[in-house]
């Protein structure tokens, strides 16, 4: 029997635009299109031409892809024909190559929400599959509140469905739109559909109200439903959207799925995967979850002695699936409960050559030990440990020495008389025997002394052009009798490499200085720059 395949529809950008706090712009919306294209995903809803201006410029022009760009819309309104209606029109005239139209499958919602009869809902889903077959686009049809619907009325939610299949829907797609479906109700429900309508028209839209909807969307799989519609990072309103970023790898990666099904990711763009969940966390000025399955920093990441060791000897003894199939790493932390074999992975991970037997290896193990006492976190610091063993090793040159640095804070009101805090910072360098003096002005005193210290860095300032703080965390922590402060710095540089720096003190602006210093000569280490 020939493999079937399985496609992916994503609606980031329709559906998980929805998220709080999520605000795309036309060329956000644009790089995130072109970004799930070069994945392989089949389906990019884009968004709801007519809804708002951003949707509709969006699909104005021809946006030139592999992949089956999608405009998403309502069907007729009640009571109007397909020519009359203004809504309809404007999605029909959308440069999409297919349309996804939203359709109540609910006599409950028909009546309470619609405000119609069951049968003008019937009717509105044929005209308008009709409609948009007649312009020629492929249409799918999502069946909203169809779980819901079909535990109260299975006989209404059936024709509903049926009525998109026999108008000529390609897909009909079963959403569980308030997520409180369970994957063996998903299971058993798609199963009866597909004595209605076959698998292969049909899809998935869960929701993760119960954290279940990539279980629910593997779950309609299992049931004969053969697309899954889903977002990047699982974001979307409420609780999110199926993640199609855990959804991927394990269609690809797990054997149950890999032995039946092809999907149109191929194993190379699977490696790419790790950097679109970012990319799109970083557009959104989101922190990644570190524990995010497959690709997030701590997928892969191992911290007690024991079972670190046995990872170097054969990763598969502690991993479920090989991290650099879906473009993540291994990581060993260093830790208190890890000892010298986490050491010393951790070194030859970052590509340090040592000597097992070298002696400044246990004075590295103690210096960490006796810092991570201190607060220091290099579990979340890459950075900051690979200067401090580059340091213990005797591989970090003196770059320059910060002599001394002044930060003030002022509160005042302005010319226009209202009340501001400026920051200023004066930061005194010495490089190569010569001092410089630069000022730096800021909305905080931490960012003030970040501008006055790039300023000017005489014969490095070259490397470290490119270098932009992209997160800063503070944590209060407890350390012994007093309350201490630990400040964790992102910084990425001109080629869009991340590195993450730690600064530890009672004093926040200390703390900080720290891990903004760590962050400069690390990447001066990293540039091959020599003093
Ligand atoms: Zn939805």
């Amino acid at each position: 029997m020939g493999r079937e395949r399985i496609y992916l529809f994503d609606t980031t950008l329709r559906d998980g635009a929805q998220t709080n706090g999520v605000d795309f712009t036309l060329s956000d919306k644009v790089v995130v299109a072109k970004m799930l294209d070069g994945l392989g995903i089949d389906y990019v809803e884009g968004g709801y031409p007519g809804a708002n201006p951003t949707d509709t410029e969006l699909f104005a022009e021809d946006r030139g892809m592999h992949t089956t760009f999608t405009a998403f819309g309502m069907t007729r309104r009640p009571g109007r024909s397909t020519s009359n209606d203004p809504g309809l029109a404007t999605l029909l005239d959308a440069k999409a190559d297919a349309v996804c139209f939203v359709a109540k499958s609910s006599d409950y919602q028909v009546r309470v929400a619609l405000e119609t009869t069951e049968e003008e809902n019937l009717a509105s889903i044929r005209d308008s599959v009709k409609a948009a077959k007649d312009k020629g686009r492929e249409v799918l049809v999502d069946c909203e509140h169809f779980f819901d619907g079909y535990k109260a009325n299975p006989e209404y939610a059936l024709a509903c469905a049926k009525a998109a299949y026999d108008s000529g829907a390609r897909w009909v797609v079963l959403c569980d739109t308030n997520g409180g479906t369970l994957p063996h109700e998903v299971e058993e429900i798609v199963r009866a559909v597909t004595n209605v309508i076959p698998g292969d028209h049909l899809g998935i839209h869960a929701h993760n109200d119960t954290e279940q909807a990539v279980a629910n969307s593997l779950a309609a799989v299992r049931a004969g439903a053969r697309q899954i519609q889903g977002t990047l990072n699982g974001i979307g309103e409420r609780c999110g959207n199926a993640n199609l970023v855990s959804i991927i790898p394990t269609l690809k990666l797990k054997k149950e799925f890999s032995d039946r099904f092809d999907i149109h990711v191929s194993d190379d763009q699977l490696k790419a995967l790790a950097a679109a969940s970012r990319k799109l966390d970083d557009m959104l000025n989101r922190a990644p979850n570190r524990h995010a399955p497959y690709v997030g920093d701590s997928a892969f990441a191992t911290k007690a002695g024991i079972h670190a060791s046995a990872i170097m000897k054969d990763p598969a003894t502690y991993e479920h699936v090989a991290p650099e199939s879906v473009g993540n790493r291994r990581r060993v932390l260093v830790s208190d409960q890890g000892g010298r074999s986490n050491l010393l992975a951790e070194l030859e991970r970052i590509g340090m050559v040592v000597d097992r037997n070298d002696a400044r290896i246990a004075r590295l193990l103690e210096e960490v030990k006796e810092r991570e006492a201190l607060g220091y976190a290099y579990e979340g610091a890459d950075a900051s440990f690979e200067l401090l063993a580059r340091r213990v090793l005797g591989k970090v040159p003196d770059y320059f020495d910060v002599e001394q640095f002044d930060v003030n804070v002022e509160q005042r009101y302005n010319a226009i008389g209202k009340r501001v805090t400026v920051a200023m910072a004066v930061v005194k360098v010495k490089v190569d025997g010569e001092t410089l003096i630069s000022a730096g002005e800021g909305n905080g005193p931490v960012n003030a002394l970040d501008v006055a210290l790039r300023k000017d860095l005489g014969k490095y300032q070259k490397y470290i052009d490119g270098l932009k703080l992209t997160d800063y965390r503070v944590r209060i922590l407890n350390a012994g009798t007093e309350a201490v402060t630990r400040v964790l710095i992102e910084s990425e540089d001109e080629r869009g490499e991340s590195w993450t720096t730690v600064g530890v003190s009672p004093n926040i602006i200390d703390a900080s200085f720290q891990a903004l210093m760590d962050s400069i000569v690390f990447k001066l280490v990293r540039s091959g720059a020599t003093a």
